[in-house]
């Protein structure tokens, strides 16, 4: 059986007069000029609880798209009941009925669905739209595509049998429902997370973040056009603590599909071990995590290449990434060349604006938590005898969440912001002497907890090889002679190890292979 081939959805330009660049402002505009009432989805029922909290852009707080209903315990409690009912026909599909209908979810993002998807990555989590592009379309559509022919390669994966014995294997859904927990930076990722566990034959609650319901309601509206069946994926949103109690409290609970911070999952990896006696069957444990993305450079680096690297690495997606550079090591000789051009690259960015102006490259941060957090790193940078700010330090809460990209030199490789996650627009800075390129290999291993993220950059072989063996436990993806973010579904699964996730990589068959219970079975003739 064969499916189609899946190639990376093109990325499209959106230049001035392109018809997908009118086509976005309108769809932009439109939403901007209404509001959205957004209820909860349980089984076959739209359910608005009357306790709502508003949604507004982060680059204009004071606006209101619109306002979304909170669970009670009783409607997440509903939500698990009524995918246990659906999962008696989903996962009797074959994997072919229920691969069709998310190879249609991305046919439809691709085309009818793309200015919504895009628009409102735009409007409520303030990403350009080049960058709302990349994510909201191309990158979902791609997780949708790739795993689905992921799909087909698992489902036609059989072990050998001999003369009189016929070994099979099923893969069968998990026995219970999936609970999914996805973050506001990636569109993607909030739809790869449920999508993944229910195309293997789960049912699933997904709880999306709070900044990022906006799109995930256009996310469920390309699903249920697609022909998903009710009760597949349940949205439930409202007090986080409450609704992962009330799921991981129930014996059918048999998996977790996460992305977010490293103290949440830790806690729900707690909550799931204390538990454990009640559940049917030990539970999947997926997660991505924190990282601390580091950046080193070889004296033989191309001193632009570094400094595009930095740039781009840690600024791009206002630094929201889980991949972001944030720490940086430059060697003593070429440091105040890199350090100019970077200092140039960040002069010639506008300053932070609304991504309805197709112009700004830097937007707001996802809102006054994240904002404030920056902020204060930002003012103690200042204070600090040992860091000193270099480019950008301005932030401006009046109208949007904006935060200049900011760079913070230090003389202390331990420095506070060379160590802590900020998950914004800001990187540090720490120069090394030429001799110590291997102590300092050992630094950027020792420095964070996390493992998610890392380039080398250099033009000389064996020091490349020697950064690839030294820091084969610091980063899941690892770059060479590039930045470290900007992993393509099909061609860089990601993921990391250590404080930054299980490494089950994202759109891969081994994440896919998480959702499923292999059975064998072995007749004998
Ligand atoms: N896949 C993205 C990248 O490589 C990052 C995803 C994330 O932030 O979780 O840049």
């Amino acid at each position: 059986f064969q499916v189609p081939t899946a190639i990376n959805e093109p990325v499209k330009s959106y230049a001035p007069g392109s018809p997908e660049r009118e086509e976005v402002l309108k769809q932009y505009k439109a939403f901007y000029n209404s509001t959205i009432d957004v209820p909860l989805y349980i089984g076959s029922e739209e359910i608005r609880t009357g306790n709502t909290k508003p949604m507004s852009p982060p680059h204009e707080h004071q606006h209101v798209l619109g306002h979304y209903h909170l669970a009670e315990k009783s409607h997440v409690e509903k939500a698990i009941a009524n995918g246990l009912e659906a999962r008696e026909k989903w996962a009797n599909l074959t994997w072919e009925q229920r691969a069709a209908i998310f190879l249609k979810a991305a046919e439809l993002i691709a085309g009818p669905y793309r200015a919504k998807m895009n628009a409102a990555t735009m409007l409520a989590q303030s990403k350009n739209i080049y960058q709302a592009e990349i994510d909201a379309a191309c990158e979902i559509i791609d997780f949708l595509r790739f795993n689905v022919e992921y799909m087909s390669q698992i489902y036609g994966e059989q072990p050998e049998s001999a003369e009189g014995i016929w070994n099979r294997v099923e893969y069968r859904p998990l026995e219970g429902f999936v609970y999914a927990i996805t973050p506001f930076n990636f569109t993607a990722i909030a739809g790869n997370l449920p999508a993944s566990a229910a195309m293997m034959g789960n049912v699933v609650i997904w709880k999306p973040s709070d900044s990022q319901v906006y799109s995930a309601k256009v996310i469920v509206d390309v699903f249920k056009e697609a022909g998903l069946p009710d009760g597949v994926i349940n949205v439930v949103y409202g007090d986080p603590v409450m609704i992962s109690d009330t799921v991981l409290a129930s014996p059918d609970f048999s998996g977790i599909h996460f992305t977010g911070s490293t103290h949440v999952f830790k806690a729900l990896w707690k909550q799931i071990g204390n538990n454990i006696d009640k559940y049917k069957t030990y539970p999947r444990i997926v997660g991505e995590t924190g990282g601390k993305d580091f950046i080193i450079a070889h004296p033989t680096a191309k001193p632009q290449q570094v400094a595009t690297a930095i740039t781009r690495g840690a600024f791009e997606f206002q630094g929201q990434k889980c991949s972001a550079a944030s720490r940086v090591y430059l060697p003593k000789s070429t440091a105040d060349e890199i350090l100019e051009l970077v200092k140039a690259d960040v002069a010639s960015f506008k300053k932070p604006g609304s991504p309805e102006d197709m112009s700004n490259f830097i937007t707001a941060v996802i809102h006054e938590g994240a904002f404030d957090k920056l902020a204060s790193y930002i003012e103690q940078a200042k204070a600090d005898k040992d860091a000193e700010i270099i480019a950008g330090g301005g932030y401006d809460k009046s109208v949007g969440y904006f935060i200049e990209p900011t760079v913070i030199l230090t003389s202390n490789p331990k420095y506070d912001t060379m160590c802590t996650e900020l998950f914004g627009p800001v990187v540090t800075i720490y120069i090394y002497e030429d001799a110590d390129w291997s102590e300092t290999l050992k630094l950027v291993d020792s420095t964070s907890e996390y493992g998610l993220t890392g380039a080398v950059l250099s033009a000389d072989r064996y020091a490349i090889d020697e950064a690839t063996k030294a820091l084969q436990n610091c980063a899941g993806n690892f770059y060479i002679n590039d930045k470290p973010t900007g992993a393509v579904v099909g061609q860089q699964p990601f993921g990391g190890a250590r404080a930054s996730g299980t490494n089950d990589k994202a759109g891969s068959m081994q994440n896919l292979l998480r959702w499923v219970s292999p059975r064998l079975i072995k007749e004998t003739f």
